[in-house]
């Protein structure tokens, strides 16, 4: 009851990548940087299970940037010519590569962090992987001139790559869609459609993540603007209960999502967040416990899992493991309470 698990990213060392970015400079090339990749993911794989997690993650060491490590490793993308784009409805100017032919994938995309990871932990292995819809709103498009139809190549191959990372033997693929709480219409016309091409087939667990983004200032400024009560998920939970997908990641605590919405994820477990990622303060076992406890009115108890609003990626070491631990320890807490 009440596994532990983290939403996807956490910060790289200082000796990997630029700290406290959201697409940081790698501070090495070549088989140094491999290297280096490969020590950070041993070295957070160690760190959640010390901590006490029950699902362990890759944290994200391997990629720069959540959309476009995958990105890199697609056919048709120009990478060399970069333009400067408002992502998320123009919350904030990106560097996005440029769609300038038939997408198709050059090779396997996380076949070396995912295998590492799997050779190194026996506790549940989540992997993630962007979505569709959130790809699509991360790089220019100059070749489709349709967003239903370059969202649709590129669920075909995540889904050859979700396949691939199933069989080096992870047990949950996540696909990240905080596009999902932007576009919400476009989110329950084809988004969904979309994340189920890219989850078809695999018989492993399967997820998706949907938030309002790292605590970086343009989220948090942005949330300013959306009012007392966030009811984006509204729109979008019909269609993914719905869903073959089998678990919903969502932003919970010190946040406005009023939480009765999550009664229209009946039947899917939920990944409820209890960590605040947008302030260093460390959440203590007891809210943390209170939060699994509210939740607990609208989530079946063996349908929660305690989660992290969002990934860690942009915050300090140091912040991030006292956050894992006390994630833990709150689950912990929650078992005790509500466990008979
Ligand atoms: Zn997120």
């Amino acid at each position: 009851m009440f596994e532990t698990a983290i939403a996807g990213s956490l910060p790289k060392p200082a000796w990997l990548a630029e700290t406290e970015k959201l697409w940081p400079q790698w501070k090495a090339q070549g088989p140094e940087l491999q290297q280096a990749k490969a020590d950070a993911t041993l070295l957070w794989i160690k760190a959640q299970e010390d901590a006490g997690l029950d699902v362990i993650g890759d944290g994200e060491q391997a990629r720069q940037h959540f959309v476009h490590g995958f990105v890199e490793h697609v056919e048709g993308i120009d990478f060399e010519h970069k333009v400067t784009m408002g992502i998320r409805n123009n919350r904030y100017d990106a560097q996005v590569p440029q769609v300038v032919a038939p997408l198709r994938l050059k090779g396997r995309v996380h076949a070396f962090e995912a295998q590492l990871a799997r050779k190194h932990t026996k506790k549940k292995l989540k992997f993630t992987l962007p979505g569709p819809m959130t790809i699509v709103d991360t790089v220019a498009d100059r070749y489709y001139g349709d967003k239903v139809k370059m969202a649709m190549a590129f669920a075909e191959l995540l889904n050859q790559e979700a396949l691939a990372l199933q069989a080096d033997g992870v047990d949950i693929i996540q696909f990240d869609e905080p596009a999902f709480n932007v576009y919400m219409q476009d989110a329950a016309d084809w988004g969904v459609a979309a994340l189920e091409v890219a989850a078809r087939g695999l018989t492993c667990t399967t997820a998706v993540h949907i938030c309002y983004g790292y605590g970086i200032k343009a989220n948090v400024d942005w949330k300013q603007t959306l009012g007392e009560q966030w009811r984006q998920y509204e729109q979008v939970f019909p269609a993914l209960a719905k869903s073959s997908i089998d678990q919903v990641s969502l932003e919970c605590f010190h946040s406005h999502v009023p939480p009765e919405l999550m009664k229209l994820l009946e039947g899917k477990q939920v990944m409820v967040g209890v960590i605040d990622v947008a302030s260093d303060t460390i959440e203590t076992p007891e809210e943390i416990a209170d939060t699994i406890g509210m939740a607990l009115q609208y989530v079946a108890k063996d349908k929660l899992i305690a989660c992290t609003n969002c990934g860690l990626a942009p915050m300090s070491r140091e912040v991030a493991m006292a956050k894992l631990e006390a994630l833990a320890q709150g689950a912990a807490l929650a078992r005790q309470r509500y466990g008979g």
